[in-house]
């Protein structure tokens, strides 16, 4: 492998995957996917463009975006943002969101630049501003506190040490909010200092915004591109895996002004050049029912949060209750959670990994039948001991698989 590619020929994804397939824990709160059905209107609009009479929705459509996607995506995003959003230069439809981060990233991060990146961070962030040849800076969030209940709030960047990371080379912050794994919703306070280094520096943002449907009341998700001076440096990608629970999909978007969606365009068009039709309609469709009730609480953008409250509260409570210290989460569909009070009551010299949270993840599949994430994966390799007293557990699951985890975590305790 190239050595730029640094420590990417291992991914926490490949093998907790097949370690799933491998041992079939009882329940697999792993990977971030629900376990149950997306709305009935996401999927028989998909099988309605199958079954329909148009044969052109089954071949190649509009490179940068299938027309009546990228005119819905305006259609959401226009008034949110603030500004009319020109839905065929700047919006731009990838192949999930991962092709929205690696176009955005490849397409501007030249060989040398540095780029700020939040700890813990989306795995890949890492390996695709190497592979740009940039050179990631990272900097961590961490728990004002360890107390009880514990949120996600709690976990905080020092302001001084983030001013201290910028220098004549940085091209680029990546903010995650609401934040996979922790759940972090960052407040606009927060945003304004991230805000203000980024234009003091003139550098870019990327914030990726996947999870932008699922925050916990009374947070509020706000887009960084709506601050003063933002739209102009701010690329913001999005998912309709995340945002329909469709993950299997993989339809992703950017949006940000033309002159920086140029460079997303370079790297798209000779990469991947045009996503499937079928599912772009079938996103488009989608918005367009959301967009018709978008003031009703029975859009499904807001009902989803309702679903997955308790789902939260009752892993939380769950977690709490066997021994874990968990962080509750502000939005996402993840709950991190220290387990080292358990750490007596499992051996693991029988794994032969280098990080405790792998260790103890891959034992606690074995012994207790829940698969969790490790954290450290989330780590640049200088701090990933920031990660491995904790595992991440995923709760847009069935009811009944979320008691299976109490019974189980209760049996094995
Ligand atoms: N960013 C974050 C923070 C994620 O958790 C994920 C996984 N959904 C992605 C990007 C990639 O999204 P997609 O599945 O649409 O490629
Ligand atoms: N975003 C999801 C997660 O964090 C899925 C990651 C992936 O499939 N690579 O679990």
């Amino acid at each position: 492998l190239p050595a730029r590619y640094g420590a990417g020929e291992k991914s926490v994804w490949v093998e907790y995957i097949q370690l799933a397939a491998d041992y079939k824990p009882a329940v697999n709160l792993g990977q971030g996917f629900p376990d149950y059905h997306a709305p009935k209107h996401v999927t028989n609009a998909l099988a309605d463009i199958a079954n329909g009479d148009n044969p052109l929705l089954m071949q190649y459509t509009r490179g940068f975006g299938h027309p009546r996607l990228v005119q819905n995506l305006s259609k959401v995003y226009s008034p949110l943002i603030g500004r009319e959003l020109d839905p065929f230069n700047e919006i731009l439809v990838t192949a999930g969101a991962y092709e929205a981060l690696y176009s955005a990233i490849l397409g501007h991060v030249d060989i040398g630049d540095e780029v700020i990146v939040i700890e813990p961070f989306f795995d890949c962030y890492d390996f695709m501003i190497k592979c740009a040849g940039g050179i990631p800076k990272f900097i961590p969030l961490k728990p004002k506190t360890n107390k009880e209940n514990m949120t996600s709030a709690d976990w905080v960047l020092d302001e001084k040490e983030l001013a201290s990371l910028f220098t004549k080379r940085t091209k680029m912050l990546i903010l995650n909010t609401p934040h996979n794994p922790l759940g972090k919703v960052f407040t606009r306070e927060e945003l304004e200092v991230i805000a203000d280094l980024c234009k003091k520096h003139d550098i870019l943002c990327l914030s990726d915004e996947v999870y932008e449907w699922m925050v916990y009341e009374p947070n509020k998700h706000i887009r960084i591109a709506t601050l003063p001076g933002m739209w102009e440096r701010t690329i913001t990608v999005g998912s309709a895996g995340k945002t329909f629970s469709v993950t299997g999909w993989k339809i992703g978007w950017a949006y940000c002004p033309p002159n920086l969606m140029r460079n997303l365009q370079v790297v798209h068009q000779n990469c991947v050049y045009t996503c499937p039709t079928p599912t772009q309609e079938a996103v488009a469709r989608s918005l367009e029912v959301e967009l018709s009730r978008i003031n009703s609480p029975e859009c499904y953008f807001y009902s989803l949060t309702r679903e997955l409250l308790p789902k939260r509260d009752y892993l939380v409570k769950t977690l709490k209750e066997n021994g874990f210290n968990p962080t509750i989460p502000d939005g996402g569909y993840f709950v991190v959670a220290d387990w080292t009070k358990l750490g007596d009551k499992i051996d693991l010299s029988s794994e032969s990994d280098k990080y405790k949270d792998y260790r103890f993840t891959k034992k606690f599949a074995k012994e207790a039948g829940v698969l969790a994430i490790p954290p450290s994966a989330f780590y640049s390799e200088e701090h990933k001991n920031l990660g491995e007293n904790f595992a991440r557990f995923c709760f847009i699951k069935k009811d009944e698989n979320l008691a299976l985890t109490e019974k189980l975590l209760k049996e094995w305790n």
